[in-house]
């Protein structure tokens, strides 16, 4: 799949069967599994995830076409994708298990639909300081009890990616993420989503009650779930400076392309190696499995 494909696949589908679909399940608070697994068939739900795990590898600039074309129609079904987003390429930047690589699988075969679970009643906009601590197993993996205040798609998806404190933090960002399977005992959605407006997203909040997450699930080592928090949430942020970003990007790696060749020929070089900005001249792949 392409930019151009992933996006014409994105109108096709908002003009169909979201677009049959969005009223209704706006007045009725209904959550629009019919727009979502439509997403799926058509390979949405995958096209960010690196290509080794069966994605399309896209980026930002995707996301926002794809996000826009759905929005224009059911702004509920733009939500839960965005969402959605966040949490699969938070998942693609863990380190790989085997467990992991089966939920990306699924993920770019249109049959997993995750979220993020990162607000809870306690930290509220400050979602980077989770007031809910995980509890160690004794090295098999940790329990988790917290009190998620907004997780869009709740009860809908099929993992949500969790934040926690680690175990033995002892700051306030501490943290550790977790990659929570959403049919584990004790996943419960608290309330039912009666909101003003989205009212199709099922942003509920979502309690979890001594939930087992074993070793194979935790997306970071204890105490990096700040970093990538940040990282995932950042990146996949539209704002202006994405544009300036890689405009800043090109002109980078036209820079190190110079330095490479000065490296033959000094003559060349005008500019300095300690110029480049950090990461430009990783590969794409390498980057997003880093989450920058
Ligand atoms: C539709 C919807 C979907 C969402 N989906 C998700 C999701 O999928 N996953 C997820 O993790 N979260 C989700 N969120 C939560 C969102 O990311 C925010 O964390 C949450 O809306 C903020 O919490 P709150 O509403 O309790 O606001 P509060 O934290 O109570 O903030 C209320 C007001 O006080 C201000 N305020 C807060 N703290 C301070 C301070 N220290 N100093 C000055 N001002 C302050 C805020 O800026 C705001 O104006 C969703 C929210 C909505 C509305």
């Amino acid at each position: 799949m392409t930019l151009q494909s992933v996006v014409a696949a994105a109108k096709e589908t908002a003009a169909t069967t979201v677009a049959r679909t969005a009223s209704e399940n706006d007045r009725l608070g209904r959550f629009p599994d019919e727009a979502i697994g439509a997403l799926g068939r058509v390979g949405l739900l995958g096209m960010m995830l690196p290509r080794d795990v069966g994605g399309a590898g896209l980026g930002a600039r995707a996301l926002a076409e794809v996000v826009a074309a759905l929005a224009e129609v059911d702004a509920s079904v733009a939500m839960v994708f965005l969402m959605h987003a966040c949490a699969a390429m938070t998942i693609a930047a863990a380190k790989r298990t085997t467990a992991i690589e089966r939920v990306l699988g699924d993920i770019a075969a249109g049959r997993h639909l995750s979220t993020l679970a990162f607000s809870e009643t306690g930290s509220r906009s400050h979602f980077w300081a989770p007031v809910s601590r995980a509890s160690s197993l004794n090295g098999s993996g940790v329990r988790l009890t917290a009190r998620k205040s907004f997780v869009t798609s709740a009860g809908h998806a099929q993992s949500y990616v969790a934040s926690a404190l680690a175990p033995r933090g002892v700051g306030p960002t501490d943290t550790t993420l977790y990659l929570v399977d959403a049919r584990s005992a004790g996943v419960m959605v608290a309330s039912p989503w009666d909101g003003l407006g989205l009212r199709a997203n099922a942003s509920a909040a979502v309690t979890l009650d001594g939930c087992l997450v074993p070793n194979d699930l935790h997306l970071t080592d204890d105490g990096a779930g700040f970093a990538a928090m940040l990282s995932a949430a950042r990146r996949w942020q539209p704002s202006p400076r994405t544009s300036n970003r890689r405009a800043s990007s090109t002109s980078a790696r036209r820079s190190a392309k110079r330095c490479q060749t000065c490296a033959r020929n000094s003559r060349r070089c005008r500019s300095k190696p300690t110029a480049s900005p950090r990461g430009w001249t990783m590969s794409s792949a390498a980057s997003n499995r880093r989450g920058i």
